[in-house]
C-alpha cells in the first residue's frame, strides 16, 4: 500500500489560524503588535523569494514585518551595527538574518549578535544550549515544524529508531537533540527516541536507514534516498530542496519511496510551509517574552 502523503501546506494553514487568533488575543490584551525584522544582505534571488514569502506569511497572521536590505558589499561592522539597532529596537520583537550571507561576512559573529530573546530562528548559542538541556526558549522553526507534523499525525517517536540525515545547525543537529530528549515541549510522544546522526563520513549509511522507524532526510543531495535506504512503514520526512533541471526535488526520490513507506513529506508542500509557519509562532513568543507575559 502506497504510504500516506503528510500536506505540510494544509497544516500550516491551520496552524497559522490558531496563530491568527493567539495574535489578535495578544494585541488586544498588550495593545502591541509583534514585529519581525528581517535583514536581506545581497540579492541572493532564492532568499528574496524566502524573505518574501515571509512577510506575507506575517501579514497573514497580523504580524508586522520590517525588511532591512543591505548591499552586497556590506561588512561584518555594518551588519554588527545593523543587528545592534534592531537588538535595541523596542518595537522589534523578532529579529532574521536571513542566511546565506555573501562571502565575506563572518556569518557566526552576526548569528551571536542577535538577542537571545529576539531570536526567532533559534541560532544563539544560549538558545541552543537552552534546547540541548531540555528547556527551550525558542525551538529551531525547521526541526519545530517537523514535530508539529509528526505530534499533529499522532505518530510516535517515544523508544522508536530515528535516523537524522545531515548534522547542520539548522536542522539536524537540533532535530537530533530534540528527538533524543524526554519533552522538546509538545509532549513526550515526540522526544524519548534512539537517535543516530549521519553525515558525509557514515559508514553503511543504507543499513542505518533501513532500519530506522523515522527517517528524517536533511542533507542537500537530489533524491538521495531510496527504496531500499527505507524500512518499510517507516516515515519519512524530506527536508531537501533542492533545484534541478526537472524542479524542485527533494532529498528522497518520492516515487521510488512512496510504496515503500508508512507515511512520506513531499517537496514541495512538506516541510516547507511548516517551517515559515513557526517563524510567526516564534515571533509572537518573542513579543510575549519582551512585553513580560507569563510563557507557559
Ligand atoms: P547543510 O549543507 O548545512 O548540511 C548538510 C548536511 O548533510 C551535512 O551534515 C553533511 O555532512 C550532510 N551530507 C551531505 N551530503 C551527504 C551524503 N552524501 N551522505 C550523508 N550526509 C551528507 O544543509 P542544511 O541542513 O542547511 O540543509 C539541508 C537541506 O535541507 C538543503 O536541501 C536545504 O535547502 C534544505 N532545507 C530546507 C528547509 C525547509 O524549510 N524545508 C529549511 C532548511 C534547509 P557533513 O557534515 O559531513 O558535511
Amino acid at each position: 500500500m502506497a504510504a500516506t502523503i503528510l500536506d505540510g501546506k494544509t497544516l500550516a494553514r491551520k496552524i497559522q489560524n490558531e496563530t491568527k487568533e493567539s495574535v489578535a488575543e495578544f494585541v488586544d490584551q498588550q495593545q502591541v503588535t509583534p514585529t519581525l525584522a528581517a535583514v536581506l544582505v545581497g540579492e541572493d534571488p532564492a532568499s528574496q523569494v524566502y524573505v518574501r514569502n515571509k512577510e506575507r506569511a506575517c501579514k497573514r497572521v497580523g504580524i508586522d514585518s520590517q525588511l532591512h536590505r543591505m548591499p552586497e558589499s556590506s561588512t561584518t561592522d555594518e551588519l554588527l551595527a545593523k543587528v545592534d539597532s534592531l537588538n535595541q529596537d523596542s518595537a522589534v520583537h523578532g529579529i532574521l538574518v536571513q542566511l546565506p550571507l555573501p562571502n565575506g561576512i563572518d556569518a557566526r559573529r552576526i548569528l551571536d549578535a542577535v538577542s537571545p530573546d529576539k531570536d526567532v530562528d533559534a541560532f544563539h548559542p544560549g538558545n541552543v544550549g537552552l534546547i540541548s538541556q531540555g528547556r527551550p526558549r525558542f525551538l529551531p522553526c525547521t526541526p519545530h515544524g517537523i514535530v508539529q507534523m509528526l505530534a499533529r499525525n499522532q505518530i510516535s517517536t517515544d523508544g522508536k529508531r530515528v535516523v537524522v540525515l545531515g548534522r547542520s545547525d539548522i536542522v539536524g543537529k537540533p532535530m537530533a537533540m530534540m528527538l533524543a530528549g524526554r519533552d522538546c515541549g509538545l509532549g513526550s510522544s515526540v522526544a524519548n527516541a534512539t537517535v543516530t546522526v549521519c553525515h558525509s563520513r557514515t559508514q553503511n549509511l543504507a543499513e542505518l536507514t533501513a532500519a530506522a522507524d523515522v527517517l528524517i532526510a536533511a542533507i542537500g543531495q537530489p533524491k538521495f534516498v531510496t527504496a531500499a535506504m527505507v524500512k518499510p512503514g517507516a516515515t519519512v520526512i524530506d527536508v531537501g530542496i533542492n533545484r534541478t533541471d526537472e524542479g524542485l526535488v527533494g532529498d528522497v526520490d518520492f516515487h521510488a519511496v512512496l510504496p515503500v513507506a508508512g507515511y512520506l513529506t513531499p517537496v514541495p508542500g512538506g516541510v516547507g510551509p511548516l517551517t515559515v509557519t513557526m517563524l510567526l509562532e516564534n515571533t509572537l513568543l518573542a513579543a510575549r517574552i519582551q512585553t513580560g507575559c507569563q510563557i507557559d
